[in-house]
């Protein structure tokens, strides 16, 4: 199939053909043709990379040189009908610019068709300015266009066609009151063409109220992630994460990737000991100013940042072609977030990997995953040092044969340089020359830890017989699961005191990134519950001096105790307590419940005020929100 065959007009063929576009993609070959013959809606569940501007842009422009709009437009109050035809919506102002130059690209031997990116973040003046002057096409993010509406600068009397691009990048970011406003704000008589990587309910929600009889399109299966991509998994111990991505990462010489973190305070952190690691890598999140974030996406987009750690929404605004890889630190909470970030490599017809390093507790997100895109992820060994070693020093090799020597340049200092080094033969020099480009590696790995892969269920190899920690749990059995400290804590299920709760709990009281729990075990009077070992301090900081109901809560690390002979399990602390325990099933003992009913002197310090005659839920929900 061709172009042409598609029914795309000489002019727009004239351009794709200089722009390198041989062959239409699927998503072309299923908009294109519709789009030229009907003016029926359409839904397409396509990704970013598949060609998707194109699909719906070359109809769009086709349609606009070569019809006259409908005589049935209304002259707005302005007394002149505007020349805004078509509406484009985007969720990020990169993703606004690129459209509105690809279009342009389509459009350069259709002269005299105007078109117009605005967006949020810049000045709007000139926009207001831009748009005075007769725009056919506004390409634009749903906050700015409302504004420019509002204004009286964007009217869309006579808008025929509206395109909701990446509706559910939309969606998400909380565009979704705007777009219902746009979509009344245009008359009745319209064609709406939404595009979406996945289909969530809120799109089916838009779906229903505002298009009509839509065909709908699905490239490769629906929630389907890009179909070049290879999901491999590599799991490792949570304090073994960072050490596993620098595995990775270079065991790929001329790797170019985005690497995604959970929160912002991660992206950064990672960011920075990659910097001072010596790769080279930036951050791009949402604490960043607008400025600092498009220098960033600049220098990634050039090429001159290899590695950039990103938050999931920092990195909705960035649109690069050629990733090798998305490497996952950590799994994202919900499939279509890992959707979005495994999509984006695999792009036009290149093979690309989604690789994820997780701890064992992720294996249930991969597992939803792999059910949702209909793909099994691989499981992955980690490169060792010697094969680390051996594929960098075939990059150094290997960049020395290609070098491109100046000759004449380089030729008036050689004899200095002759020389200098005729005392070196030539086995020597190479062995210099390797091992400065190649020290690096070799200074770290040949120190470097041992990185154990877990395998569920399997016994950690530093372990003896017996010690059960990091292998399957036995009855009795209360060791933490490698990585992971178990905390005890004198609250429990007579407390309203539930996992929600201490996930509540531990996150208001504990300031920077969101702590992943662990295992968590409840009682009637007490709980356990793990945090990951590194985060353990922070989490007793955090729980210090914690007072409910006036009673002190005690806070500390569990100790690990032996399932008894007959295989019940032990009482808890039984075998060695720390204080907390100690003091706390004292104070059972003596007949004091705990505190429980005691009135604190402190109450003025109180950090959960008894809240009378409302249930316990109701009382922690208060509580989390006084914090
Ligand atoms: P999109 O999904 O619209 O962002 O397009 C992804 C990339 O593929 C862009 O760089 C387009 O220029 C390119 N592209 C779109 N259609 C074709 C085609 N038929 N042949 C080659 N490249 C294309």
């Amino acid at each position: 199939m061709t172009f042409q065959e598609l029914g795309v007009c000489e002019p727009l063929l004239r351009a794709i053909t200089e722009l390198g576009f041989e062959t239409p993609m699927p998503v072309q070959e299923a908009v294109i043709p519709h789009q030229l013959e009907s003016r029926q809606d359409l839904i397409a569940l396509a990704q970013t990379g598949t060609g998707k501007t194109a699909a719906y842009g070359l109809p769009l422009l086709q349609r606009l040189a070569t019809q006259p709009p409908a005589t049935s437009a209304e002259t707005d109050s302005q007394g002149s009908e505007p020349p805004t035809r078509a509406v484009i919506l985007a969720p990020t102002r990169e993703l606004c610019l690129q459209i509105a130059d690809d279009l342009e690209g389509f459009s350069k031997y259709l002269p005299g068709l105007r078109i117009l990116p605005v967006y949020g973040g810049a000045d709007i003046v000139p926009q207001l300015r831009a748009l005075r002057q007769g725009i056919h096409i506004i390409v634009a993010t749903p906050g700015r266009l409302i504004d420019l509406m509002h204004r009286g600068a964007a009217r869309l009397s006579a808008v025929d066609t509206i395109v909701l691009d990446e509706a559910d990048e939309m969606l998400s970011m909380g565009f979704s009151e705007s777009i219902d406003a746009i979509l009344e704000g245009i008359p009745e008589e319209h064609t709406t063409l939404l595009f979406s990587a996945t289909m969530s309910r809120e799109i089916e929600r838009i779906a229903q109220n505002y298009l009509h009889d839509a065909r709908e399109v699905v490239v490769g299966s629906r929630n389907e992630g890009a179909e070049h991509v290879n999901h491999i998994y590599y799991m490792v111990r949570a304090t073994d994460k960072y050490p596993a991505l620098k595995r990775v990462v270079d065991y790929y010489p001329k790797i170019y990737a985005i690497i995604f973190c959970r929160t912002r305070l991660e992206t950064q952190e990672i960011a920075d000991k990659l910097i001072q690691d010596g790769y080279n890598a930036d951050a791009l999140h949402g604490d960043l100013s607008q400025q600092q974030r498009d220098l960033t996406m600049q220098r990634f987009r050039q090429h001159r940042i290899q590695l950039l750690v990103a938050t999931d929404v920092a990195a909705r605004g960035l649109d690069v072609d050629d990733l090798t890889h998305v490497i996952n630190y950590g799994m994202p909470d919900d499939t279509e977030s890992y959707t979005h970030r495994s999509g984006r490599t695999g792009r036009a017809g290149k093979r690309g990997t989604s690789i994820s390093i997780v701890h064992s507790r992720e294996r249930g997100r991969i597992r939803d995953v792999e059910h949702t895109l209909h793909k099994d992820f691989e499981r992955g060994t980690l490169p060792s040092p010697k094969e680390i070693c051996s594929k960098q020093l075939w990059k150094v090799i290997d960049d020395i044969e290609r070098e491109e020597v100046d000759e004449a340049q380089i030729e008036e200092f050689l004899p200095e340089v002759r020389r200098k080094l005729e005392w070196l033969d030539k086995d020597d020099l190479l062995r210099r020359v390797v091992s400065r480009e190649f020290s690096r590696f070799l200074r770290y790995y040949a120190n470097a830890p041992e990185i154990e892969e877990v395998v569920p269920g399997e016994k950690r190899k530093d372990q003896k017989n017996g010690d059960r920690k990091g292998g399957r749990r036995t009855a009795g059995d209360n060791a933490p699961e490698e990585g992971y400290t178990r905390i005890f804590i004198t609250l429990g299920k007579v407390d309203g005191f539930y996992a929600k709760e201490i996930i509540g709990l531990v996150n208001n009281r504990c300031q920077g990134p969101k702590i992943e729990m662990g295992r968590i075990d409840l009682r009637p009077t007490f709980s356990f519950f793990e945090v990951p070992e590194e985060e353990a301090q922070r989490v007793l900081s955090g729980l210090k001096g914690l007072f409910v109901k006036g009673r002190r809560i005690g806070v500390d690390i569990a100790e690990a105790t032996q399932g008894s002979a007959d295989g019940q399990p032990a009482k808890a602390g039984k075998t060695r307590k720390n204080r907390a325990q100690r003091r706390f099933e004292q104070a059972q003992a003596n007949g004091k419940k705990g505190a429980q009913g005691k009135k604190h002197k402190r109450d003025a310090n109180n950090d959960f005020a008894p809240a009378k005659k409302k249930n316990k839920k109701d009382d922690w929900q208060q509580f989390f929100k006084t914090k």
